[in-house]
């Protein structure tokens, strides 16, 4: 917890010496077309930097580092043991980088200070550290074979892998990816997302320093359709690990068919039921978590609380409640600690968001809260948290992923039909459900068709589960040993006895 105040981050964020170039084989170095495009902080406008916009040629020479670095085994063979040293040191190095690397995020994609600080930068050091600790404790097999034989099946990393990564975690869902990646001994390249590349390009020398060597760790920043489709369709990147949209992620199945058959593992969007049932044991605590649920990050979270299903015996208090605890999440500078709701992304995302609030007026949704862009004098990117009641969820707001701070409400009469309805839609990635009794938590949970379901909470979760999407929100899984299995191969070797 920093105790700097507004004043003093205002000041470091003059300060910053902020690099824009790519890293590779261990470098800054410019793209190799020399092209850059301007990067904009939603928080007033600045231009922060200068970006290397690479491209094919780039992706190239990453490419050709990553696999040089792979074969020469100076990571992948590296002891376990050794390499939890490195990755230890890594998590060390970005744990005391934490002021400037919060500093960097929130800058770069308009998050409150307090939540870069005190869960971007934890929940990356995290991942690092708990991947790194891990991998000196998991055991290959011995098969049961026949007594004159001996079958082994052995894990092994699966080589150069492109990691492309969105804007709304930048740092967090790049460690997500690079904890396992690392790990396991692959050589990497990071794509992050043209929107906020900042702290992925600063981390790269982070991970020198750490022991990690170079071209094991290549960070590309650039366009989605230039840099990204690069890797996506390169011949010699064995996997892609994706967390982005539904729309990109089927883009990318595509590519790997056209290509060379990598493997390809999609943590895409969601639209993520909250079900308040009206026996739930704590009818406040779940107003305060339903707002915190959409406006948190801006609402810019796969995982939102998007649409909250209402038991409607007690929807009319309830929407009153969830109105009030709004008024905590309101927009403010993302330089001040007391601020809970930053800027948007950027004026493209500011865009999206409004058309979706008129879309919600079209639709015939009656709005209780927010609705307007606030802040417009800053320069900056801001919206109200925005509620709309009376919902059907058919409208666009309910089926389609806004990614921003606006929350459809939907009454419900049974468990059964919130269930239905929870259910219809594209995604599952997350849901919830609050109720006071046991075994229709349980049978919901069950039949809820999502990745992760939380009772009588939204949101919780650590690195020992794992995380990730049922039907359009993806496969594989992030976090936990089970992410291991995205970057390595099995392989069964018989030895005749
Ligand atoms: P996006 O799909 O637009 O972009 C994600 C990444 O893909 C970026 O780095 C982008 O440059 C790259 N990209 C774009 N076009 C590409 C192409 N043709 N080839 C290769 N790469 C390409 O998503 P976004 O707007 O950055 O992020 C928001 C989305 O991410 C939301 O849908 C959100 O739900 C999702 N998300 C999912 C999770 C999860 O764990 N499931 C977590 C965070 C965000």
């Amino acid at each position: 917890m920093s105790s700097l105040t507004y004043a003093e981050w205002e000041a470091r964020s003059r300060d910053l010496q902020i690099e824009g170039r790519a890293f590779i084989q261990g470098q800054y170095s410019h793209a190799a077309s020399g092209e850059t495009y301007d990067c904009f902080s939603p928080v007033d406008g600045r231009l922060l930097a200068k970006i290397a916009s690479c491209g094919d040629a780039d992706a190239e020479l990453a490419v050709r580092s990553a696999r040089r670095t792979f074969a020469s085994g100076v990571w992948s063979r590296l002891a376990p043991v050794a390499r939890k040293q490195v990755m230890l040191r890594f998590a060390d190095l970005l744990e005391a980088h934490s002021e400037e690397l919060a500093l960097l995020e929130t800058l770069d994609m308009g998050k409150p200070i307090g939540d870069s600080l005190n869960v971007d930068l934890p929940g990356t050091v995290d991942s690092i550290r708990w991947s790194g600790e891990a991998i000196d404790k998991v055991y290959d097999e011995v098969a049961a074979t026949p007594h004159d034989q001996l079958g082994l099946v052995t894990r092994e990393a699966i080589g150069v892998v492109a990691a492309i990564v969105p804007w709304n975690f930048p740092l967090m869902m790049a460690s997500w990816k690079l904890g396992p990646a690392l790990a396991t001994g692959n050589s990497v390249i990071l794509k992050p997302s043209e929107r906020s590349p900042l702290t992925a390009i600063r981390i790269a020398q982070l991970a020198i320093e750490a022991g990690i060597p170079a071209g094991v760790l290549n960070v590309l920043p650039g366009y989605g359709h230039t840099v990204g489709k690069a890797l996506a369709l390169h011949m010699d990147v064995d996997t892609i690990v994706f967390t982005g949209s539904t729309k990109i992620a089927k883009q990318l199945l595509s590519y790997s068919g056209e290509s060379n058959m990598k493997r390809v593992w999609l943590e895409a969007g969601g639209k993520s039921p909250n079900i308040v049932c009206a026996d739930a044991p704590d009818l406040q605590a779940a107003a305060e978590s339903a707002a915190g649920a959409i406006a948190f990050n801006q609402g810019e979270v796969c995982t939102a609380g998007s649409r909250l299903l209402v038991e409607n015996s007690i929807k009319a208090q309830f929407v009153l409640m969830v109105v009030e605890a709004l008024k905590a999440w309101q927009p403010g500078n993302p330089l001040d600690p007391a601020t809970t709701v930053g800027a948007l992304v950027d004026s493209r995302q500011l865009e999206t968001v409004l058309s979706y609030i008129q879309a919600g007026h079209d639709d015939g949704a009656r709005l209780v809260a927010g609705g307007q862009r606030v802040m417009e004098e800053s320069g900056g990117t801001y919206v109200e948290p925005t509620i709309f009641d009376g919902v059907n969820n058919a409208m666009r707001i309910a089926q389609e992923e806004i990614f921003g701070p606006v929350l459809s409400v939907i009454g419900f009469d049974s468990i059964e039909q919130a269930i239905e309805i929870a259910n219809d839609t594209p995604y599952g990635l997350a849901a919830a459900v609050w109720t006071r009794d046991l075994s229709k938590a349980h049978q919901t949970a069950r039949a809820l068709r999502a990745g992760s379901v939380w009772i009588n909470q939204y949101d919780g979760g650590d690195m020992t589960a794992p995380f990730g999407g049922f039907k359009q929100s993806g496969n594989g899984r992030d976090k936990s040993l089970h992410a291991f299995d995205k970057y390595t191969e099995l392989k069964a070797t018989w030895i005749k006895l």
